[in-house]
């Protein structure tokens, strides 16, 4: 799936909550470090049904890269039933919670990534915890509640190598735009000193780690 139109055409099939452009931003930005560097490590925390997993997943197999796909898959608050953005087609029938990995399974299938996306089921701090590989590419759009958000943040970016990409979803610097935190991060990793940023889109943000 390497010509953007097939991406594009395959995408508007899968469920999820990220725009095109910020997906396509997503494929550029990480086929570009991937051509730099190829046969990197890259992660994102946050999988959902696969959507951003189709969008780096392809850029990584373009360039050799693994593409590691974390989620526990039974939804973020505001997925849950009687919030926002509630599926009632992703609810387990037998122990009533949401389920997004068959689905994530599926597409990830139909995308023919299986030997480049490869799924971690469980709790990002868990796996975090016990994942000792550095990092060429993370993603973060996981949790966006204030603790989850913030311990992503601190369990995964100290992994990122230097000169590797950290890109960060819903960042809204207008609260009426949405929730504070993936704001806040990015704003840490700006203050850190340790990132510089050299791309937006949307509510897209790529930093580079300098130091
Ligand atoms: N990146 C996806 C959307 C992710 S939605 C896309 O663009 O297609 C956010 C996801 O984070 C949800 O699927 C939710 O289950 C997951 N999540 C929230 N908190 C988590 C945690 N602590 N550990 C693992 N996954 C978590
Ligand atoms: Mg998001």
């Amino acid at each position: 799936m390497s010509r953007r139109s097939e991406l594009l055409t395959f995408v508007e099939g899968v469920k999820g909550f990220m725009p095109t452009n910020e997906g396509l931003a997503l494929h550029e930005y990480t086929r570009a470090h991937g051509e730099k560097h190829s046969g990197g490590t890259w992660l994102e925390v946050g999988a959902w049904c696969g959507k951003s997993a189709v969008f780096i997943g392809s850029a990584a197999e373009e360039t050799g890269a693994v593409l590691y796909s974390l989620d526990h898959h039974h939804g973020s608050e505001e997925n849950q039933a009687g919030w926002e953005h509630f599926d009632p087609l992703l609810v387990d029938a037998v122990d009533g919670r949401l389920n997004t990995l068959p689905t994530w399974q599926r597409t990830i299938a139909d995308a023919k990534l299986e030997a480049t996306v490869i799924g971690l089921v469980g709790p990002s701090i868990v796996v975090a915890k016990h994942f000792a590989q550095p990092l060429d590419v993370l993603f973060i759009d996981g949790g966006h509640g204030k603790e989850v958000a913030w311990a992503d943040y601190e369990a995964w970016t100290p992994k990122i190598v230097i000169g590797g990409l950290l890109l960060i979803h819903d960042v809204f610097p207008n609260p009426e735009d949405g929730g504070r935190p993936p704001y806040e991060i990015y704003l840490a990793a700006l203050e850190s000193g340790k990132f510089e940023e050299i791309g937006d889109e949307g509510s897209l943000r790529v930093l580079r780690r300098v130091s």
